[in-house]
């Protein structure tokens, strides 16, 4: 989208909202992914799913109130980088699948209805529906409240990056404060990655790892084979910007996403074939994606375009209701922490928590 179109969307979305809902300025292709929340509900799924930082809703003024008195609009437009400036294009070398600068709210990042797995799998001949990428939209504004500053900002506001290899990186950001170890262990090797711990994300993410030790011996064998058998790394926290893009800050860089693979040419849709557009792809087990979802993950492979390595924290869009578990002592305005009460374990899918 370029910079006026960018604009004009943003303009759209914060003067005719209110008015018509963002299903009126949205047209999927299909009506099964499509998802009208109202703001009532997305609210409450926000609510639900993040208990450490959001507190209230403010219906008359559609904002989410943050544990600190915080006020964060429901539906946002904010501009998430320099996409007017003209010399951050120029160094992004990279100008295949360039995405949306805005800046969206948390009400359309819930647009698109994420399908789990007990509800579908995707493959060759059944892949993601057109448009079918929930979760690709993320709450930029939201997620630096919770998870910290992703980078540090130059006098012009934008994002100081710096240009490596064919991606630009994020500089000065205050999200490797939060950040916890894990051991990855589903490949054998026990490769430590670093994800936040706001949110409990550092806590669910090992949870993943303890639950995936009782899948299948087959989907484990499954997965080394992808994995390479240890030839192909494993990563959590990077801060950096999406691939392909000039602008969009990658939910890596807030610490919330995990590639558990990496296989270039093979799960990422840029990678594959061009020619007639692109085909899916994928070889992840189900049992592992599954595991993943338990536990407020939701996965790449489900968006049409594709991400198969790729899981990232979003308990929103999988309307689960997670426990409090104490925010880290850096994060928020006020640094105050809840960290030692009582944490009970989440609510799962199909257990009475999906709405
Ligand atoms: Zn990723």
């Amino acid at each position: 989208m370029k910079p006026l179109a960018c604009r004009l969307f943003c303009f759209c979305v914060i003067f005719f909202y209110p008015l018509f809902g963002f299903g009126a300025l949205t047209s999927l292709a299909d009506a099964t992914i499509e998802q009208r929340l109202s703001q009532a509900e997305a609210a409450r799924r926000f609510l639900a799913a993040y208990p450490d930082f959001l507190t209230g809703y403010d219906a008359a003024k559609q904002e989410l109130i943050g544990w600190d008195g915080t006020r964060l609009p429901l539906a946002g437009t904010e501009k998430n980088n320099c996409q007017d400036n003209t010399a951050a294009l120029s160094s992004a070398s990279s100008s295949a699948g360039s995405q949306p600068c805005c800046s969206p709210g948390p009400l359309e990042t819930l647009g698109v209805r994420y399908r789990p797995v007990a509800e579908y799998w995707p493959s060759r001949d059944d892949p993601p529906k057109p448009d079918e990428d929930a979760g690709r939209l993320r709450p930029l504004v939201l997620w630096t409240y919770m998870y910290g500053a992703p980078a540090a900002k130059n006098a012009d506001g934008c994002w100081r990056t710096v240009k490596v290899g064919n991606s630009l990186q994020l500089l000065g950001g205050a999200v490797e404060k939060n950040l916890a170890p894990v051991v990855w262990k589903l490949a054998g090797n026990g490769v430590t990655i670093r994800v936040s711990r706001a949110n409990g994300v550092d806590r669910h993410l090992a949870a993943v790892v303890a639950e995936l030790e009782t899948i299948s011996a087959e989907a484990k064998a499954q997965y080394r084979r992808i994995h390479g058998c240890g030839k192909t790394g494993v990563s959590g926290f990077y801060p950096r910007l999406v691939r392909g893009t000039i602008c969009e800050i990658s939910p890596h860089a807030f610490g919330v996403a995990i590639d558990v693979h990496w296989r270039p040419g093979l799960d990422y849709w840029l990678d594959s074939p061009q020619r007639g557009g692109y085909r899916y792809q994928s070889v992840m087990p189900k049992e592992i994606v599954a595991v993943f979802e338990r536990h407020g993950f939701i996965w790449g492979g489900k968006w049409r375009h594709f991400d198969g390595m790729h899981f990232e924290y979003r308990p929103e869009l999988l309307d689960m209701t997670m426990p409090p578990v104490g925010r880290p002592s850096v994060a928020g305005a006020s640094g105050r922490t809840h960290a030692g009460k009582h944490r009970p374990g989440p609510r799962r899918p199909g257990s009475g928590r999906r709405r």
